[in-house]
């Protein structure tokens, strides 16, 4: 990893996004921040202080991120959405020996923590997912009945709760959210009493207080995004993530001159230029080439000319003496700025959720 990029992730926004959740939620539902893929990019080892103080559980996708958590010294609740794969026993029984809650989609998934469960000498505590829509994991609504006697046959295991998820939360047309949620609410007398009952991710936290249950699952608000451009809720999220690096080289460039590959920019006048030492191996995407801007002392500098795998130039003709070492903000944690994580999402065509996760995996953290 290189040691002159960083992605800086604000305590103060996290702690404030936590705070608003919670404020819509209430305090009897409880907040379980999604942390998969490394808390969306945003480095899991400077969050996970935060998030244990001001949060009630952890929800991942993948068995080594739930193991992980309790390496960390999780001791508390930590739902894993992932299966261990059919024949990795080792995982398998650990999930159990950890008390990692695991999801049950399926009898096969239920017969392996169950022999995992009789292996370790330990009950299994699961949650059932039940495919309300979505057409991913989880049950067919019409068939969870039948897994969740299956499940309350098996001394071995422990149905501790129900959930779903959403497919298009996010979207202003909220006719198929509420098909999903129709379809969720069907199953839950067969589910009983004393189970907890979860569908919400951010969008349906935002902006579907009908679907708070009880618990919520947010990931990107958690982060101070907003899921899409749709939510109505103007609930103010911070988002935490920026990313700063330094100017490498200036240089003149003729007007008629180009930069980058494919001379696909033509300065049409004499112009200086900035060379930015990060590109698409650090998780810049090479589509944000000649259409994003950084910030350079507070003004913007366009990216010219494709981004390269780990450079790219930016136009600094209209900033005043601009130098070698200049601070550069990459990504700005401004919501408002044009180089913001959403704005730069919009110029990829992309989400939110891909900016954080392709910047966060290519460079350390730091907590601010
Ligand atoms: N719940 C499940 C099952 C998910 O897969 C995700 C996705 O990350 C979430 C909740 C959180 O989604 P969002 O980041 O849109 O809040």
């Amino acid at each position: 990893m290189k040691n002159y990029l960083t992605a800086s992730i604000s305590e103060s926004a996290v702690r404030h996004n936590l705070a608003a959740l919670r404020s819509l939620i209430g305090e009897r539902v409880k907040l379980c921040p999604v942390v998969k893929d490394d808390c969306f990019g945003h480095g899991m080892d400077v969050l996970f202080p935060v998030l244990t103080e001001c949060a009630d559980g952890f929800a991942v996708a993948a068995p080594q991120e739930a193991l992980e958590l309790r390496r960390k010294g999780c001791h508390g609740f930590i739902l894993c959405f992932l299966s261990a794969y059919f024949d990795d026993f080792a995982v398998q029984d650990e999930l159990v020996w950890q008390e990692i809650t695991q999801t049950v989609m399926s009898k096969s998934a239920l017969d392996s923590i169950r022999a995992a469960a009789v292996r370790v000498g330990k009950t299994a505590r699961v949650h059932l997912k039940v495919d309300t829509g979505m057409g991913r994991l989880g049950v067919p609504s019409e068939q969870a009945p039948r897994l969740i006697e299956l499940i309350c046959e098996t001394p071995e295991v422990e149905l501790t709760g129900i959930y779903t998820h959403f497919a298009t939360a996010d979207e202003a047309d909220r006719s198929a959210t509420f098909r999903q949620l129709e379809r969720f609410r069907a199953i839950l007398p067969v589910a009983g009493k004393g189970i907890r009952i979860h569908a919400a991710n951010s969008a349906a936290t935002l902006d579907l207080p009908d679907t708070h249950f009880d618990m919520v699952r947010p990931g990107i608000a958690v982060y101070g995004c907003k899921p899409s451009d749709e939510i109505q809720n103007s609930v103010d999220l911070r988002p935490c993530m920026s990313v700063k690096a330094k100017l490498i080289a200036v240089k003149r460039i003729p007007a008629g001159g180009c930069s980058g590959y494919g001379l696909t920019h033509v300065y049409d006048r004499d112009s200086r230029v900035g060379v930015v030492p990060i590109g698409y191996g650090d998780g810049y995407f090479r589509n944000l080439s000649n259409k994003a801007v950084v910030r350079i002392n507070g003004m913007d500098a366009p990216v010219r000319g494709r981004v390269s795998m780990d450079q790219m130039t930016v136009d600094v003709t209209d900033i005043p003496n601009v130098q070698v070492g200049d601070e550069v903000e990459v990504i700005s944690s401004d919501p408002a700025a044009p180089n913001s994580v959403e704005n730069l999402a919009r110029l990829a065509g992309t989400i939110p959720y891909e900016i954080t996760c392709h910047i966060g995996h290519s460079m350390r953290h730091e907590l601010v």
